[in-house]
């Protein structure tokens, strides 16, 4: 029997925990606070799933098989993870991001569907659609229950075998280290999302931003997730979804936020609630005047060019790094799990995408776009 220990149990680690366990490997999962905590990238009420992604097939693919695995792991945590509400992609242009998507989709055989401004406004009880060119509406997209879902990922890992440890590990040549003691195995593999840059900034490139996150008390009924699908204005850099379990309808605005101080304390930024009110009237007419429900922040841990970083430590032996989320890894968590388990069993190869090594700078997949926002 082969022996991990995966450091960090955010969606990427507790997904490989669970991965592995479940394919034998005698897993040990280290996380230094409550899984799906408030100050990791992977905490907080939830996360869009989308196979969108611009022009880029392997995000597609890789997107399209993480909910197919998200479903296996409801049916195995017995409870409601993915709210399949469907995602709406506003778009301003016939050509660019989203139109290339739709190709993609096309090609991959994922269900898309162009709707004119008419069709979509039937959609939302009051949207403004004047400038849009049309939206492409991806019915089994959704949003997955972000929190919960990293504890579920967790608690089925323990139920596949998995041992937990709780506590703060270090890098060593020997291995882990956790309360002075090394924690040996046959691989180790750091997925300490936007710590990953504390532990190894030698070697790779991650820069941690503060995102604001806001929820707003819906004007009047159906903005429920059961009454409409999440979207995004990709152009603008803005997106959000109906009010799930009572939460308040989401608005983020997704312009990259200041550098985030890693340990401190999450704060919204000043004048955060005015700029989502805005974004949110100006596209949805009934919000004017909306009234906040709750706000908070949390961390992106963005490379250079929003591509994830799956790779070899160069100077430790049979150590990996895995992280780069950027903004849009939440969803992909148990089929990149999938891909470092091939990786580890040597049944694949690294994907040259997610090596360490200099990046171009590109936000092409993440929700905001090039242009300039709303
Ligand atoms: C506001 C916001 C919106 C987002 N929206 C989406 C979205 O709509 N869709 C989507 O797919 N993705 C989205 N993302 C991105 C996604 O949430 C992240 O990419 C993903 O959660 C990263 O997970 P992770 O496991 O790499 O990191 P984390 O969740 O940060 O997990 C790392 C864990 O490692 C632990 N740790 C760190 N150092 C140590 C150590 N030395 N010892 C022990 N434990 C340690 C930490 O405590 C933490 O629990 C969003 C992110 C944010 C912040």
């Amino acid at each position: 029997v082969s022996s991990a220990v995966v450091v960090g149990a955010g969606v990427f680690g507790a997904s490989i925990a669970h991965r592995l366990a479940g394919d034998g490997w005698e897993v040990t999962l280290v996380e230094r606070d409550e899984p799906g905590h408030d100050g990791a990238s992977s905490g907080g009420e939830s996360r869009l799933l989308r196979c969108v992604h611009g022009p880029d097939a392997l995000y597609t693919r890789s997107a399209r098989r993480a909910r197919e695995l998200w479903r296996e792991i409801e049916r195995e945590a017995g409870e409601p993870l993915l709210e399949a509400c469907g995602v709406a992609w506003f778009a301003r242009s016939e050509d660019g991001w989203v139109a290339d998507a739709e190709g993609v989709l096309r090609a991959e055989g994922v269900r898309a569907e162009r709707l004119d401004a008419a069709a979509a406004a039937r959609l939302y009880p009051s949207l403004r659609a004047d400038d849009l060119a049309f939206v492409l509406l991806e019915p089994d997209a959704g949003v997955l229950r972000a929190a919960p879902a990293v504890r579920a990922l967790v608690r089925a890992a323990a139920a596949r075998g998995a041992r937990l440890v709780r506590g703060t590990a270090t890098p060593s040549s020997d291995g882990p280290v956790v309360d002075g003691r090394v924690l040996e195995s046959d691989v180790t593999v750091w997925a300490c999302g936007p710590w990953l840059a504390s532990l190894f900034g030698d070697v790779v490139s991650i820069r941690a931003t503060s995102q604001d996150v806001l929820f707003f008390a819906p004007p009047g009924p159906g903005w429920t997730t059961a009454d409409v699908p999440a979207w995004v204005d990709y152009d603008g850099a803005f997106y959000g979804h109906g009010d799930l379990d009572g939460r308040g309808l989401k608005a983020c605005p997704d312009l990259e936020g200041g550098a985030l101080d890693l340990d401190g304390p999450r704060v919204v930024s000043g004048g955060a609630q005015e700029r989502a009110r805005g974004l949110l009237a100006a596209r949805f007419p009934a919000f004017a005047g909306a009234s906040l429900k709750s706000a908070r922040a949390c961390g992106y841990e963005l490379t250079p060019d929003t591509q994830f970083v799956v790779a070899p430590h160069p100077g430790l032996s049979a150590t990996w790094l895995v992280g780069g989320g950027s903004g849009h890894g939440f969803k992909h968590g148990p089929a990149l799990a999938e891909h470092v388990a091939e990786l580890l069993s040597g049944a694949s190869d690294p994907e040259p995408r997610f090596a360490l090594g200099p990046r171009r700078a590109d936000r092409g997949l993440r929700t905001a776009g090039h242009r300039s926002a709303i």
